[in-house]
């Protein structure tokens, strides 16, 4: 038998068992560096498979890694669990159907994505095992990737240092190997402090915090005139300074991510920004303070290793079938798209005829934009790294949307991540087993490096859940 069978009859061998995690964190849902129970019921899996388990990675208690074996090579496969607020839908349901009202749903998929990476891993150490090969599997619970950046913080903090290779993924609508695509940024909080006065009796008196707020989003917005195209910088105001118009606002808070292709082009708009904020704080008479609070690098995806994965993906992805059932199950979900689904022609850059499938099969190239951020893109600056993004929806689900919570618990979502994690087990078996390939994976790194050096977007003093 061939360690590709082998891989794959390992993964088959505990497909239940991780399908019922997959299920359970789909209801646990829990929104980021909240995420207890998705936590716990990982580790504990990891320590009845014999991985040794260490928690409270960066002083998050989400934050885990489990490893098994020792020494060189050592290949981490990353594992994400955090769920989004607001979004929570009744499964299989093709309407919007909230469980609860305001509560929280999967509408990333990461409850898979953390269940399939696990599988994976359990995986590769029973096939470790059963081979008697030498090295360590590990798999990292990396928690909040919403807007909280768990893996910057532990890549920040040297968790992944000792990590050779790393893989993980992420679920859609479609199946393929990225090669690039995740836009860097950074998020910003600015605070201003102003002097709060009766805004009729003495308004002479008083120095408006939202004013202020006001005067740099007008600043920020002038400013989108003149930034290269690939940037985006968006805002919410976090803090109004309160509920009554007749007190002068004696403080206020707004909310900054600022993207850009780059890290250095991300740092370049962040100081003008800046800037900006320090002018309008000038206008009114306020003071401001500049809190950076996360931050992601872009991706830098490692093409031996990416090669490698699309060879297994392409295998795997293809002895994928659907039933009737599923296929109208798809469809379903699909009627409820609009103009999401021209969204993903474009990225995908797919034609009329294959749009219309209820559910798009085989492995597409990779799309040439996404215009997202993940902290993925951290550890790949300092681990070489590939990931995929694996089929689990009808096609043309949205990322963050009731359609993609509501078909979490699927058949296709299930088999999307066993597939994963097979694309993943054999990815990494193959490079274990091939210390040549290695050396030629870390040369591709430092070229991807091309002589600079990771530079963390948050500092050594900056503590995650702050927002
Ligand atoms: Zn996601």
């Amino acid at each position: 038998m061939s360690f590709k069978e082998r891989i794959s009859e390992l993964v088959d061998s505990k497909s239940h068992e991780f399908i019922c995690i997959n299920d359970k964190i789909w209801e646990f849902a829990e929104i980021r560096f909240q995420e207890h129970e998705s936590a716990k019921l990982q580790m504990e899996v990891l320590k009845k498979e014999g991985f040794e388990v260490k928690k409270g990675l960066s002083g998050i208690d989400t934050a885990f890694f489990g490893s098994f074996g020792e020494g060189y090579p050592v290949i981490g496969i990353l594992g994400e669990f955090d769920a989004l607020s607001e979004l929570s839908q009744k499964a299989d349901m093709a309407v919007r159907e909230p469980i609860v009202e305001g509560g929280n749903g999967h509408g990333c998929g990461h409850h898979t994505l953390g269940a399939s990476s696990l599988a994976s891993a359990v995986a590769l150490k029973d096939y470790m095992k059963e081979n008697n090969l030498k090295g360590t599997i590990r798999y990292y619970g990396c928690p909040a990737e919403e807007s909280g950046g768990g893996k910057t913080f532990m890549v920040r903090d040297g968790y992944f240092k000792d990590v050779d290779v790393a893989l993980t993924w992420h679920p859609s609508s479609s199946n393929c190997v990225l090669e690039s695509g995740f836009l860097a940024n950074v998020k910003v909080l600015f605070d201003f402090k102003g002097i709060s006065a009766h805004a009729a009796a003495s308004p002479e008196l008083g120095r408006s915090a939202l004013d202020a707020v006001e005067l740099m989003n007008i600043g920020v917005n002038f400013l989108r005139e003149h930034m290269i195209d690939e940037a985006r910088i968006h805002y919410a105001i976090t803090d109004a300074g309160g509920n009554s118009p007749n007190v002068v606002q004696h403080k206020a808070q707004v909310f900054y991510t600022i993207r850009a292709l780059k890290s250095p082009q991300v740092q370049e708009l962040f100081m003008r920004v800046k800037d900006i904020a320090k002018g309008a704080a000038l206008m009114t008479g306020t003071e401001v303070t500049t809190r950076v609070v996360g931050g992601y690098s872009d991706y830098l995806a490692n093409d031996t290793l990416s090669r490698i994965m699309a060879i297994h993906a392409k295998e795997v992805v293809n002895e994928i079938d659907y039933t009737d059932d599923e296929l109208a199950y798809a469809e379903k979900f699909k009627n409820t798209l609009g103009v999401e689904l021209k969204s993903m022609e474009k990225i995908m850059n797919l034609d009329k005829e294959a749009m219309k499938k209820p559910i798009m099969k085989g492995l597409l190239p990779p799309p040439k934009k996404l215009l997202g951020s993940s902290d993925v893109g951290d550890v790949s600056w300092v681990v070489p790294m590939a990931q995929f993004m694996g089929n689990c929806y009808a096609l043309g689900t949205p990322a963050h949307s009731w359609q993609m919570v509501a078909q979490g618990k699927s058949s296709i979502t299930h088999k999307g991540m066993i597939a994963a994690a097979k694309i993943m087990a054999l990815t990494a078996a193959e490079v274990f087993q091939n210390p040549a390939v290695i050396d030629k994976i870390k040369e591709d790194h430092l070229e991807n490096l091309d002589g600079n050096e990771y530079i963390c977007p948050i500092a050594d003093d900056v503590i995650p859940n702050q927002i």
